[in-house]
């Protein structure tokens, strides 16, 4: 039988599964995002001591299969923190539904996510101490697609580097470029890039560069940064996500 581990573990996903099981993807510390069963989840309270449901924190005790996606998970203890409170807030839930299903969209099930688990932690925290705010949303979308390689470039022209406020008053982001270009280099930038207020820029490169919680409390784009992060976001993602719409609804 292959070995038992552990590491903390963020659950992204849950359903039943036959009378007393259930099927849970979490993201994790140590192995990135993992797939697995809880035999008896729902009757075990001594082997499942924490719940697992969306937004659960735990600490995840699993066998790996020698064939098979799914892991067999043997424990769910209590983790370092507790899931954010946000029961009785609708913003908060369809701020966190999302953060939840963007993690999964944007890790993969072979390969570690060490930054993303711990972008995701720091942003579920902020969640569930103060409001859930446009800020928050786009400081997490541009945290966690940095942690999976893609960090958006809003401060600085990406092809002459200089910043949008010396070249007036717009910026274009380009999608391939993963960034902003200069009102002088916009000739060399696609047709469909997006005209930003180079105040909307400045917003989101503050954001981004701000630590957890001061960036959820600062001033949040307009709909053009909005539009740049969606925009980038389809680009690499296969899917539409389901959190989406809500959440434009609510925030
Ligand atoms: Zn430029």
């Amino acid at each position: 039988m292959p070995a038992e581990e552990s590491t903390p573990a963020i659950v992204l996903r849950a359903r039943d599964y036959s009378e007393s099981d259930r099927i849970v993807t979490l993201l994790t510390r140590h192995f990135g995002k993992l797939s697995g069963i809880a035999k008896g989840a729902k009757a075990s309270r001594r082997r499942f001591e924490r719940k697992l449901e969306p937004f659960s924190q735990v600490a995840l005790y699993f066998r790996r299969r020698p064939h098979g996606q799914l892991v067999f998970i043997t424990r769910a203890e209590r983790g370092e923190t507790d899931a954010p409170v946000i029961e009785d807030d609708l913003a908060k839930i369809a701020l966190g539904s999302y953060m939840l299903e963007l993690a999964e969209a944007l890790t993969s099930e072979e390969a570690e996510a060490a930054d993303a688990y711990h972008v995701l932690l720091d942003a579920l925290g902020a969640l569930g101490r103060g409001p859930a705010t446009l800020a928050m949303r786009q400081a997490y979308e541009m945290r966690l697609l940095r942690a999976a390689g893609f960090g958006l470039e809003f401060a600085h022209c990406r092809l002459c580097a200089t910043t949008g406020t010396e070249r007036g008053g717009a910026v274009y982001f380009v999608v391939a470029r993963g960034g902003v270009v200069c009102t002088r280099c916009r000739p060399q930038a696609p047709e469909g890039a997006v005209r930003m207020a180079a105040a909307s820029a400045i917003a989101l490169a503050r954001i981004a560069a701000a630590p957890w919680p001061e960036a959820a409390a600062l001033s949040h784009s307009g709909a053009d940064g909005a539009l740049a992060i969606a925009r980038f976001l389809a680009s690499i993602i296969d899917r539409k996500l389901r959190s989406v719409e809500f959440l434009d609804k609510m925030i």
